[in-house]
């Protein structure tokens, strides 16, 4: 597993529950989120209504499951987890639905990933808060509407666009999540450090947000392979020369760069002579699968700057270059 991998491991999911922000106050950063949220949930709760239906989306690791357990904390009710290959039957989402106290939050990670026929049923689950059920089977099956508790349905996926135009219409909010900058992660660093009893200098929480990709999970991780290493190194006292040399061992860049993304910027400029090159040479020449590099390693690169996505295949781009302490090919300064 990669350090800077922007997905949850075992040892995430373990500690991400005790330092989760849970009022809308601690969460960090998403201003014109926060605001919006702030007003919605308000509003529905001086109507004494549930919450419209809430679509939040973003690249792993910013927070969208942190945001959903905020928002069932403001609105004051219990929030059920699920997540869209889990439901895999109609009933199991029937049973969810049924189980749920009026006002309350269902949430959905990795909504696109629900079967049609799970979405089938959640469409008037959404829309009127009812069900149809079968009962039985064969001739004698017939189906049967159930009244639910008006509830919030509370979404989360990395690429709206992967969900269907019927489903994505049903949801009255829609928030879309930010990469955060580095003043953002450096705070929500120190807040960790703080509830984690991490002895940490704002230098070194600044070290450590710079290399994290704009995303909190990141951070996160990295704090805690930094701390291993102070308390190792440094009498448990993160300052920025701890944090650099701490980063230095973990091999990850002053970019937040690690040796893949080195390496596959490396190859384009040294055997590719900078590109174009298509997809499909670069992950042989690199012995990675394709998917993995248009996936995991390239979405960063490309953000960033450092790589370029043209018709004819991937380019380095001038940023790449001096980055890799080369000067740059003058036809390629953007
Ligand atoms: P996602 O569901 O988008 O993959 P999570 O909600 O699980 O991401 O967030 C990962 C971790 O990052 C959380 O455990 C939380 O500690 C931290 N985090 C996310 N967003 C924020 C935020 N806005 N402020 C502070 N910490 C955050």
């Amino acid at each position: 597993d990669r350090i800077i991998s922007a997905g949850a491991n075992r040892e995430d999911e373990a500690i991400e529950a005790s330092i989760r922000p849970k009022r809308l106050d601690e969460y960090l950063g998403q201003k014109p989120v926060r605001e919006q949220l702030d007003i919605y949930i308000q509003a529905a709760k001086q109507r004494g209504e549930a919450l419209d239906h809430v679509l939040i989306f973003g690249p792993p690791g910013l927070g969208k499951t942190t945001l959903s357990h905020v928002i069932a904390n403001e609105l004051g009710v219990n929030m059920r987890v699920t997540s869209g290959p889990v439901i895999e039957k109609a009933g199991d989402l029937a049973a969810l639905l049924t189980n749920l106290q009026p006002h309350d939050v269902l949430f959905v990670d990795e909504i696109h990933r629900l079967s049609p026929v799970v979405e089938e049923v959640l469409y008037p689950a959404m829309e009127d808060f009812q069900i149809d059920i079968m009962i039985g089977e064969g001739p004698a099956a017939r189906s049967i509407k159930l009244d639910l508790p008006p509830f919030t349905l509370i979404g989360a996926t990395t690429r709206a666009g992967l969900l269907t135009a019927p489903l994505r219409d049903r949801f009255g909010i829609t928030q879309r999540l930010e990469f955060y900058t580095s003043e953002e992660l450096t705070s929500i660093v120190r807040r960790s450090a703080r509830i984690l009893g991490i002895d940490c200098e704002p230098q070194g929480a600044a070290e450590i947000a710079r290399r994290s990709r704009g995303t909190p999970r990141i951070a996160n991780r990295l704090l805690r392979r930094v701390r291993d290493y102070a308390q190792v190194k440094a009498d448990g006292h993160i300052n920025s020369d701890v944090a650099n040399a701490a980063m230095q061992m973990l091999k990850v860049d002053p970019e937040g760069f690690d040796d893949l993304d080195r390496r596959m910027l490396r190859t384009i400029v040294d055997s590719f002579d900078g590109g174009p090159v298509g997809v499909e040479s670069l992950a042989a020449a690199l012995s990675e699968e394709r998917g993995t590099l248009e996936d995991v390693i390239e979405p960063y690169l490309i953000q960033q700057g450092f790589l370029i996505r043209t018709a004819r295949g991937r380019m380095a781009t001038s940023k790449a270059y001096r980055h890799l302490g080369l000067k740059p090919r003058r036809e390629l300064e953007l």
